[in-house]
């Protein structure tokens, strides 16, 4: 089932996992950005994945794999290649997401940060960011600590640039 024209304003999207083609991984670090779940197929998606995927909502740009999703009644949505502006709008207007950075999952591995008090990883902070900042956030998967640095402020500043039309 092509999700081309559901409109869908529903809060149950986070509860989704998005499983979204090789080519999309740029998509895919900005929708881990919005704090939606998602997995980044690495190789093409054949239809031995697809079967043990079935509960998620597939993200292509190949007409091919959007066919096959078809033949197997799935949800996908088939978006344009590229540009990456283009995509997230696309996206987020189709399933109705949230266009707002939530930054509470790690942008690495996809998996949710845990607040964690800066006394916890004294050792690991740069002094200047000790001094600066206290919250802070920890991938207890990828072993990551993120901060509130100039970073984060690239990527909301990017972001605004992504969602002007
Ligand atoms: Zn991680």
């Amino acid at each position: 089932m092509s999700l081309e024209n559901f409109h869908n304003k529903g809060s149950h999207n986070r509860e989704k996992i998005y499983y979204l083609e090789a080519s999309l991984s740029g998509l895919a670090k900005w929708l881990r950005f919005m704090g939606y779940q998602v997995e980044l197929e690495e190789d093409k998606i054949t239809p031995e994945k697809i079967w043990k995927k079935q509960d998620r909502i597939f993200l292509v740009t190949s007409a091919q794999t959007a066919k096959q999703l078809e033949k197997f009644n799935l949800s996908y949505l088939l978006l344009p290649r590229g540009p990456l502006k283009a995509q997230i709008f696309f996206v987020i207007h189709k399933l109705g997401l949230e266009p707002k950075l939530t930054l509470d999952l790690c942008s690495l591995c996809g998996k949710k940060l845990i607040p964690v008090k800066k006394e916890e990883f004294r050792g690991r902070i740069p002094l200047k960011v000790w001094k600066r900042y206290n919250e802070f956030n920890y991938c207890a998967n990828c072993d990551k600590l993120y901060w509130e640095g100039d970073h984060i402020k690239g990527i909301r500043k990017k972001f605004q640039t992504l969602l002007k039309g």
